[in-house]
C-alpha cells in the first residue's frame, strides 16, 4: 500500500466528517479521496473509521499511527470530549480485536491510547460520574469486592462506556465516601455484567457533599442511578474536590501553601462530631499527618482574619486574600495526633495567628508560651471537646516545653 501523506490525512479526515454528516455519499467522498492519491480501500477505511470512532464502535481495519493520532486529536477538537471518550473506547475495541486475530501487540497504537486516557491536563477535561452504590450494598462489602476494579450491570452499559478517565464519587447514605479513578474499561465475557473498570480508589472524607449536591442540582433528582454530568457541573465539582485536598506538608510550607491557593480553596467544617485521623504518610523518614487547608481556611475565616491573641494586632493586606494577613496554627501540634483517638486537623484545633505571636507561640519562653496556650485552649476548649478532643493545660504545656 501506498504510504498515506499528512495531507492525505487531512484530507480523509475532511471527507469522512461530510460522510458522517451526511452532506456527501461515501462513494462520492471515495472517488474525489482517490483523486487525491489514495487506494481506493484505504479512502473506504478511513471514512468507515471515522463514523466507528464517532459512534464509539469497534472498527476492524486498521489505521496508521499517524491517522489514528490525528482523528482523536481532531475529533477532540471539532466535538469535544464525549466524541473523543466514544473514539477512544472504538480504538480500545479495534486494538483488542487487531492484537487477537493478528497475534501481534500494537506498540505504537496502544501508547497514542494511552497517553489520550491518562491526559489529565485542561486539553482532554474530566467528568464526574455520581454512583450510588445501593441499599443492598455495605461500604464495607462494597470496598472488600472492589478494590481495582468493578463490574457493571447491562443497563448502564452504554453510559458506563463514556466513562473513561472520569471521576466516579460513589455514595451511599447521602455521603461520597469513596472516590474512583477510571482508567480504563473493559468488556468482560460476564453477560450479566459486561463492563469491568479498572481504577485508582481512594477513600473520602473530606468531599463536602452538600456543596456537590448545590452544584449537580440542576440534573440530579435522586441518587439511585449512575450519572454522567454534563462538562460544567464536572468542572466546577473536579475544581471544588481539587481545593479539598489533603496535603502531606510540614506547618510552614502548609502556610505557604494556604496562602498561595487561598482563593481556589472552599473553606468548609466538618459535621461536629469526632472526626476519624488521616492516614500519615512517612516523609523524609519523618511520619506526617495530613492537613485540609479547607479546614485552615475556614478557621481564618470564622475569626475574621484577625489575631486571636488580640484582635488589634495589625499586620497587612494579603495579595491574595485581600484580607488581612494571618496565618494558621494548629494549638494541638499534628506532630502528637498519635496521642488522640480523633483526628486533631479540624477548625476547632486551628487557630488564627498574626505573625509575630505565631512565631512566638512557637519559639518564646515556657513562660510567656503558656499564658498565649492557656488562653487559647480556655477558648476552645468546648469545640475541641464536640470533636472527641481532650487536652489539660499542662498536657499542652508540656506538648509546647
Ligand atoms: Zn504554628
Ligand atoms: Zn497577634
Amino acid at each position: 500500500m501506498a504510504k498515506i501523506t499528512t495531507g492525505m490525512i487531512q484530507q480523509a479526515y475532511e471527507e469522512a466528517k461530510l460522510v458522517y454528516v451526511g452532506q456527501k455519499n461515501q462513494t462520492d467522498a471515495q472517488n474525489d479521496l482517490e483523486d487525491y492519491g489514495l487506494n481506493r480501500n484505504s479512502a473506504g477505511d478511513l471514512i468507515v473509521n471515522f463514523r466507528c470512532m464517532m459512534d464509539g464502535q469497534k472498527f476492524t481495519r486498521t489505521n496508521n499511527a499517524e491517522t489514528t493520532k490525528y482523528y482523536l486529536d481532531n475529533i477532540l477538537h471539532d466535538y469535544g470530549r464525549s466524541k473523543l471518550l466514544n473514539a477512544l473506547y472504538a480504538l480500545e475495541q479495534h486494538i483488542e480485536y487487531y492484537e487477537d486475530s493478528q497475534n501481534t501487540t500494537m506498540h505504537k497504537i496502544r501508547d497514542i491510547l494511552e497517553d489520550f486516557q491518562n491526559s489529565k491536563d485542561e486539553e482532554y477535561p474530566q467528568y464526574i460520574v455520581i454512583q450510588p452504590i445501593g441499599k443492598n450494598n455495605t461500604i464495607k462489602n462494597f470496598l472488600k469486592d472492589n478494590s481495582t476494579r468493578w463490574a457493571e450491570k447491562i443497563r448502564y452499559k452504554k453510559q458506563w462506556k463514556q466513562s473513561v478517565n472520569s471521576i466516579v464519587l460513589f455514595i451511599k447514605d447521602g455521603k461520597v465516601f469513596a472516590k474512583g479513578d477510571i482508567t480504563k474499561i473493559k468488556e468482560s465475557k460476564d453477560n450479566k455484567y459486561p463492563l469491568d473498570f479498572y481504577y485508582n480508589l481512594t477513600l473520602v472524607d473530606n468531599i463536602n457533599y452538600k456543596m456537590i449536591i448545590e452544584y449537580a442540582k440542576p440534573k440530579l433528582g435522586n441518587f439511585r442511578t449512575y450519572e454522567l454530568l454534563d462538562f460544567k457541573t464536572s468542572s466546577k465539582i473536579i475544581k471544588y474536590i481539587n481545593s479539598q485536598k489533603l496535603m502531606y506538608l510540614d506547618e510552614d510550607n502548609a502556610d505557604i501553601e494556604l496562602q498561595k491557593t487561598i482563593n481556589k480553596i472552599t473553606s468548609f467544617k466538618p459535621e461536629e462530631e469526632p472526626q476519624k485521623i488521616k492516614d500519615s504518610k512517612e516523609v523524609k523518614g519523618n511520619k506526617i499527618f495530613p492537613r485540609n487547608l479547607a479546614y485552615a481556611k475556614f478557621a481564618l475565616e470564622k475569626a475574621h482574619y484577625l489575631c486571636e491573641i488580640d484582635n488589634k494586632h495589625k499586620t497587612f493586606t494579603s495579595n491574595s486574600s485581600k484580607k488581612q494577613f494571618v496565618e494558621a496554627h494548629h494549638l494541638i501540634p499534628l506532630k502528637v495526633q498519635d496521642e488522640f483517638i480523633y483526628s486533631i486537623d479540624i477548625p476547632a484545633n486551628i487557630i488564627s495567628l498574626c505573625p509575630n505571636c505565631h512565631r512566638k507561640i512557637h519559639f518564646a519562653s515556657s513562660e510567656d508560651k503558656n499564658i498565649m496556650l492557656e488562653e487559647l485552649l480556655h477558648k476552645r476548649q468546648d469545640d475541641l471537646k464536640m470533636y472527641g478532643i481532650k487536652v489539660s493545660k499542662n498536657n499542652l504545656f508540656n506538648i509546647y516545653a
